[in-house]
C-alpha cells in the first residue's frame, strides 16, 4: 500500500523543522495577539464556491468534493479564510468583539498537478484580523511574515505588493481591461474567453503561456484605484519603508481567489524553481457581509508550511534527534522488571530515559546506548543486581560509579539534574 499521488508522509526525521517553525510562529502571533482557532477539515461546498469564488481554479478544477450519504455537499478545505469567516459569522464574535485576530495551521486540500514544492494534501500557517481596515493592519501582517522568516534565518525573500482596488475602483478597471482583452481574444485559452464575460480579472492569472505573452501590457488595477484606495496604498508603501520591511509593488499580482480587495501580497523566493510563492495574503473587506455577516473588513495570509521547510531543508543541515538522559542496560528478567519501572519514574520526573526489552547483550546494549546518544549509561546486570549497587557510566567522561540500590531513583534524579 502507498500514499495516494500527492499526498505523503511527514516522517520523525523531518518533523523537527515543521515544530521549530511551528513554535516560532505560535510565539511571535502570540506576542501580536493573535488567537488560535481550529476549523473544520470539511465544509459545504457552498462556502468555498461563494467565497473563493466560481471561476478560479481553485473552484472550477481542483476540489476535493463529494456528495456525503445524505446528498449534502462536501469539500475538503482548500484554505482557511472562508471557513474562518464562517465561523466568525456562525458564532455572532463580531456582536462581542468585531476586532478578532486570528491563527492557526493544519492541511488544505487541492487537487493540483504534483511536483516539488506542491501537493494534493499541504499545509498552511494562517494568519487573520477582522474589523479593522486601517492601512496599518496590512503593515503588520507584512511586518510579521518579514519578522518570522527573519527569526529564522531565512534571507532574499521579497514582499511583492499591489492594490487590486474596491467595489467603487473595480467597474472602471474592469471596463479597461475588457476593451484590452477584446483586442487579444484570439490569442486567450478557451478557459479565459468564457471567463472574461464571468469574471475578467481571473484572465490575469491564467498559467498558459500563450495567455501570459498576450496579457503584456495589459491594464493594472494600481492605475485605476479611487482616492481611497490610493490613500491607503500609499500609507501601506510608505509605512513599510519606514520599517525598512522589503518589497516591491508588482502591478501583476492579482492572487488566484476573488475575494481580494485592496492590498494582495505574495512572499517569493528563488529558491525553490517553478513554485515561487511562500506565503501569499491581502484583504477581503466584502467577504464577511458576502457570507451573511455584518459589512466587516478583513485581511490575512497563509504561509505555505511545506514550501517554508522545503527552504530551511536547504539551508539546515539535518541534525540528531536529542538523545535521552539515561539509558538503562538491563540483562536479565528482574533487572527488566526494574528497568521498566524505573524508565517510567524518571520519565515522569522529567529525566528522559529509554531501555530495551529484547534480552540482547552487554555489548549490544552499549552500542545501541551510544547510537542513541545518552549522556548516562545506568548498568544492571546479574552481578550489581547480586551486590545490591548499579553501575553508572558517564558516556562522555568514561567516569563510572557504583551506586546502591536502595534509594536509587532519587539518588539518579540528583546526580542527573545536577549535571
Ligand atoms: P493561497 O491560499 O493560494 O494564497 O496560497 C498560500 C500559500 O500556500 C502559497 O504561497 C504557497 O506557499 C502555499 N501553497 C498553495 N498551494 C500549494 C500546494 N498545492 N502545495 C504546497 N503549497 C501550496
Amino acid at each position: 500500500m502507498q500514499t495516494i499521488r500527492g499526498f505523503r508522509d511527514i516522517l520523525p526525521e523531518q518533523i523537527r523543522l515543521w515544530q521549530k517553525v511551528e513554535n516560532l510562529a505560535v510565539d511571535l502571533f502570540t506576542a501580536f495577539g493573535y488567537e488560535e482557532i481550529r476549523i473544520p477539515i470539511l465544509e459545504k461546498t457552498g462556502l468555498f464556491a461563494r467565497s473563493i469564488g466560481e471561476t478560479t481554479d481553485i473552484v472550477e478544477k481542483e476540489m476535493y468534493t463529494f456528495d456525503d450519504r445524505n446528498g449534502d455537499k462536501l469539500t475538503l478545505r482548500p484554505e482557511a479564510t472562508a471557513s474562518i469567516c464562517r465561523a466568525y459569522i456562525q458564532h455572532k464574535m463580531y456582536a462581542t468583539e468585531p476586532v478578532r485576530k486570528f491563527y492557526m495551521t493544519g492541511p488544505m486540500f487541492r487537487r493540483e498537478r504534483p511536483q516539488k514544492g506542491r501537493y494534493r494534501q499541504f499545509y498552511q500557517i494562517d494568519a487573520e484580523v477582522f474589523g479593522l481596515d486601517a492601512a496599518y493592519v496590512d503593515c503588520e501582517l507584512i511586518f510579521l511574515l518579514n519578522e518570522l522568516f527573519q527569526r529564522l534565518g531565512l534571507s532574499g525573500l521579497t514582499a511583492h505588493i499591489n492594490s487590486l482596488g474596491c467595489p467603487e475602483c473595480r467597474p472602471r478597471f474592469t471596463r479597461a481591461l475588457l476593451d484590452f482583452l477584446e483586442a487579444r481574444k484570439q490569442d486567450l485559452c478557451d478557459i479565459c474567453t468564457r471567463r472574461m464575460d464571468r469574471n475578467p480579472l481571473r484572465v490575469l492569472d491564467c498559467k498558459v503561456q500563450t495567455c501570459q505573452t498576450a496579457l503584456t501590457g495589459a491594464p493594472a488595477t494600481v492605475d485605476y484605484l479611487c482616492p481611497a484606495c490610493e490613500d491607503h496604498f500609499k500609507t501601506v508603501k510608505t509605512t513599510l519603508e519606514k520599517q525598512g520591511v522589503d518589497f516591491s509593488v508588482d502591478k501583476s499580482l492579482v492572487r488566484g481567489l476573488d475575494y481580494y480587495t485592496r492590498t494582495a501580497w505574495e512572499i517569493q523566493t528563488t529558491s525553490l524553481g517553478a513554485q515561487s510563492a511562500v506565503a501569499g495574503g491581502g484583504r477581503y473587506d466584502g467577504l464577511v457581509k458576502e457570507l451573511g455577516g455584518p459589512d466587516t473588513p478583513a485581511i490575512g495570509f497563509a504561509i505555505g508550511f511545506d514550501r517554508l521547510v522545503e527552504i530551511m531543508e536547504q539551508l539546515t543541515p539535518a541534525s540528531a534527534p536529542p538523545g535521552p538522559d539515561l539509558f538503562i542496560v538491563a540483562l536479565g528478567d528482574p533487572a527488566m522488571e526494574l528497568a521498566y519501572h524505573l524508565c517510567c519514574d524518571l520519565n515522569q520526573a522529567g529525566i528522559r530515559t529509554d531501555t530495551d526489552f529484547r534480552g540482547k547483550s552487554l555489548k549490544a546494549l552499549m552500542k545501541r546506548a551510544d547510537k542513541l546518544n545518552a549522556r548516562y549509561v545506568l548498568i544492571a546486570g546479574q552481578a550489581e543486581l547480586a551486590e545490591n549497587a548499579l553501575i553508572l557510566r558517564n558516556m562522555q567522561t568514561k567516569e563510572q560509579v557504583s551506586i546502591p540500590m536502595d534509594g536509587l531513583r532519587r539518588k539518579i534524579e540528583t546526580l542527573l539534574k545536577n549535571k
